[in-house]
């Protein structure tokens, strides 16, 4: 029963009102893989990187056990590098470099013993290779979250609309929502992109929250609110394996549980933005996850009869 994630494993720089780092350890897989970890113990990793990752960046991901046996490393190439300025509000960010290297030329190989796995996150990176993953998968999951970004819609446009006719759960921000449907108004937004294929949608909206929409319902969830965010990168990839994590654990794919695992995916978002990079999403316990759990429920439960 083991639980799949593809998606990129990278260099980031990171420059945000607090700070600026040189190259540290990024990637939508790296981030979703980690957060994964914490919630469901087979958690499988597919990507790729170059000579320059090196074996102690490897060791931040087999010491939360997570299986590697699809990272390949190409000794001689570079891995992906991202290098992002988050504006003032912490919410929005300009992408100053994306360089694929690695990823320019990436083919998934999907090892032997992954096959057969139930859960698949197709993380952020190109439809083209999320789509040949699914592909090489010889037994169809019981459930396809997937996660992308403006940059694939800006050069990617075809072949992501293959990859979401495949899927059952589409995760986006807010801002990406509305580039894919062309609606302003997420509730229509959701409409139109439930039409391209997904089952579900959920529109993650940074620190207002997130919003699931299926079988004809909307569940909304908080963000916590924090009194210190460093740096917000990586935080959707986290929410994303979190998501996933929680129902591979659990077992069950419905509405009833696709709402608890929003507010998994959102509480170890939260343990994401208060270091920079997968810096705080090495030093988890289930315990510090238990408690964001509970006052993630206190926070919008209220009582309407008193
Ligand atoms: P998020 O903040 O959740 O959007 O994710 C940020 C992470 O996505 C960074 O660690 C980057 O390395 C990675 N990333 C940025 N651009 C891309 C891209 N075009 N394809 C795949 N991963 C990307």
């Amino acid at each position: 029963m083991s639980l799949v994630i593809i998606g990129s494993v990278a260099f980031d720089a990171i420059e945000t009102p607090f700070g600026k780092t040189d190259k540290i350890v990024g990637g939508a897989g790296t981030f979703a893989s980690l957060a994964a970890s914490y919630l469901y113990n087979d958690v499988k990793l597919i990507g790729v990187v170059g000579g320059d990752f090196g074996e102690e960046n490897l060791n931040i991901l087999r010491s939360r056990k997570i299986d590697i046996e699809g990272v390949q490393v190409k000794e001689n190439e570079k891995s992906f590098f991202w290098s992002g300025k988050y504006h003032n509000d912490m919410n929005s960010r300009d992408t100053l470099v994306t360089e694929l290297n690695v990823l320019g030329s990436f083919d998934p190989i999907v090892p032997d013993s992954y096959q057969g796995s139930k859960y698949v996150l197709l993380a952020n990176l190109s439809p083209d290779v999320q789509l040949k993953t699914l592909e090489r998968l010889k037994t169809k999951p019981k459930l396809v979250v997937m996660d992308t970004m403006n940059f694939w819609m800006d050069v990617a446009m075809p072949d992501l609309k293959k990859v979401l006719k495949r899927v059952d759960v589409l995760t986006i921000n807010d801002e990406e929502a509305r580039q894919l449907s062309g609606e302003y108004a997420l509730v229509r937004a959701a409409e139109k992109i439930l039409a391209m294929g997904p089952k579900y949608l959920i529109i993650k909206k940074g620190e207002h929250g997130a919003l699931l929409f299926g079988n004809g319902k909307i569940f909304s969830a908080p963000a916590l609110p924090l009194a210190d965010v460093f740096d917000p990168t990586g935080a959707g990839d986290t929410f994303a394996g979190g998501f996933i994590g929680h129902l591979a654990n659990i077992g069950t794919v419905n509405f009833n549980n696709m709402k608890n695992a929003v507010i998994f995916g959102s509480a170890l978002a939260s343990f994401c933005v208060e270091k920079f990079g997968t810096e705080r999403l090495q030093e988890l316990n289930k315990r510090d996850i238990s408690r964001r759990i509970a006052r993630l429920a206190t926070l919008s439960r209220f009582d309407i009869s008193g």
